[in-house]
């Protein structure tokens, strides 16, 4: 690796709480059927803390065998047992019971997260931790709201009869959720809550890199209550178990959250059993400075949505487009609020900014700022790696940047903004959309016009004003172009987990 690093000093990560240390230390294991099973492949994963590259649990790495098992028991708690016959208040009061486990274990679960992903604990227990409690709450409504409806035929094929006829919706049946490092808990709640609240049942796939939050997850789970085999939690490798579950025959729908490459792979991969698919990819999302912003605001905004959770966002804001008039101020306030993120370790009281989740990670967001020194961008701040252990990488703004470099076009991941000056409003909605990805965006100003008129030209499944990275369980979230396919969150979601069915009765 070329790029620069800096050995200014780390602060040590702190030991964790007992509680935590207890649950680290649990033998490698899978959630089947309703039990702790062992995984009958022999291989194991280790979970590594970023702060300090030490090996602090170890995962199962799931097999066909225990993706067959997981299925098998996926199927026949969908058809048989006590889900099926559940009443919708039922599985409403499962999911609260279970957002309430979430609420008491508050503490310990973003304690987990932090060692688990980089982030801080501070972070994870105002953001990762009370998501997920929120979005089963959200979710667990829903199950008490799927509705159909009635509605008469156009034509009616034979003379002089008459038809009634209804729409239903029913669970689409076992869904296989595959899902990535950024925000463990948090996906698996986007996954799990609408799924389980359409009648569903899961299985539940983490990302290697990031486990822990799931399988605590699954204890929840199984202390609230749900049927066996409702919730199946395998953790293992995405090209092994990952590519096993979207294979499998078994499985009616695959849910993704990752990388466009993989949804890519997946996609292909799902049509030969024509299995229904959604997919939520990545992004290279523009933030749209207007000339009449409040530099401020901007400042702080933008800062925010390139900087928050280290980059690592599908909607990062990592493209930024400022008027000429203000793209100086705002390019030092900035590069200012970089500079004055304090890294460390994720359990470290003082640190605002964690390492990266992982070597791979880090090692990929260096090379993109060499690609970019490289092809000509300046670097305005950052740009290297810190620290004699984990895995960190300053907070970097680019400048002097063009739209045919990597660092423009490709998904980095990371605390890497491109910052771009423009001169036109003619020529903005051109220069957001030229990216092959459309998950997000977000437009800086308060001319109203000059807002409406912009929005529906942005190609992207969601556009904020005066703010990013605003997520929320009642807002549809996804992509256009190769951000993705369906939509998650609201209503959107439950169409995701059922079927439509229309029922035709000669009266
Ligand atoms: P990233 O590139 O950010 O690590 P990925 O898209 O590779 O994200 O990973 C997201 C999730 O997809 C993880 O749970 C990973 O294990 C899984 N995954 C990776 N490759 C495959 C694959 N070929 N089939 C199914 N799942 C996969």
């Amino acid at each position: 690796m070329n790029a620069a690093s800096s050995t200014l000093s780390i602060a040590a990560q702190p030991e964790p709480s007992p509680t935590v240390a207890q649950f680290l230390r649990r033998a490698p294991r899978l959630l089947i059927g309703g039990e702790w099973v062992e995984s009958r492949s022999p291989r194991t994963l280790p979970a590594i803390d970023p702060a300090t590259g030490r090996t602090v649990a170890t995962l199962a790495d799931a097999g066909q065998a225990d993706v067959d098992r997981a299925v098998a028991a996926a199927r026949e708690a969908f058809e048989k047992g006590p889900w099926p016959d559940m009443l919708p208040a039922q599985r409403e009061a499962l999911l609260w019971r279970l957002s309430d486990l979430i609420e008491k274990h508050a503490d310990e679960l973003a304690e987990i997260e932090s060692i688990d992903n980089g982030k801080t604990k501070f972070m994870a227990s105002i953001v990762d931790v009370p998501g997920a409690r929120n979005y089963f709450r959200y979710m667990a409504g829903w199950a008490t709201k799927i509705e159909g409806s009635t509605l008469q035929t156009s034509f009616g094929g034979i003379p002089g009869a008459k038809f009634h006829t209804y729409v239903s919706r029913e669970p689409v049946g076992v869904v296989a959720q595959i899902v990535p490092w950024n925000f463990p808990l948090a996906m698996a709640a986007w996954k799990i809550g609408p799924a389980l609240a359409a009648g569903c049942t899961c299985v539940l796939k983490p990302a290697e890199q990031t486990s822990l939050s799931a399988l605590r997850l699954g204890e929840l789970i199984i202390e609230a209550g749900f049927p066996p085999g409702v919730v199946n939690i395998l953790t293992g490798l995405g090209e092994s178990a990952g590519a096993a579950l979207v294979a499998h025959p078994g499985v009616d729908k695959i849910a993704f959250t990752g990388s466009t490459e993989v949804g890519k792979i997946i996609n292909k991969a799902a049509t030969d059993t024509l299995k229904r698919v959604s997919l939520e990819l990545g992004g290279k999302s523009p933030v749209i400075v207007l000339p009449d912003a409040d530099p401020a605001a901007v400042i702080g905004g933008a800062a925010n949505a390139i900087f928050f959770n280290s980059g690592q966002v599908c909607c990062a804001g990592s493209r930024l487009f400022v008027h000429r008039k203000l793209y100086d101020r705002v390019l030092e306030g900035i590069s200012a609020a970089a500079e004055s993120l304090q890294l460390g370790p994720g359990l470290h009281p003082k640190t605002q900014l964690g390492p990266l989740v992982s070597r791979d990670q880090q090692e990929r967001v260096l090379a993109y700022i060499d690609s970019g020194r490289t092809q000509g961008a300046s670097v305005v701040t950052g740009g290297e790696s810190v620290g004699h252990e984990g895995y960190y990488v300053k907070p970097t703004v680019l400048a002097n940047v063009n739209p045919d470099m990597r660092v423009v076009r490709e998904e980095i991941f990371g605390p890497v903004l491109v910052a771009q000056r423009f001169d036109d409003l003619d020529d903005i909605a051109a220069f957001a959309n030229d990216t092959p990805y459309g998950l997000a965006a977000s437009i800086w100003s308060n001319d109203l016009k000059a807002v409406h008129r912009l929005a529906p030209k942005i190609k992207a499944g969601t556009v904020w004003v005066n703010c990013h990275n605003v997520l929320d369980p009642n807002l549809p979230f996804g992509g256009y172009k190769q951000s993705g396919i369906g939509r998650e969150h609201g209503r959107a979601a439950i169409d995701l987990y059922t079927e439509m069915k229309s029922v035709c009765i000669a009266v």
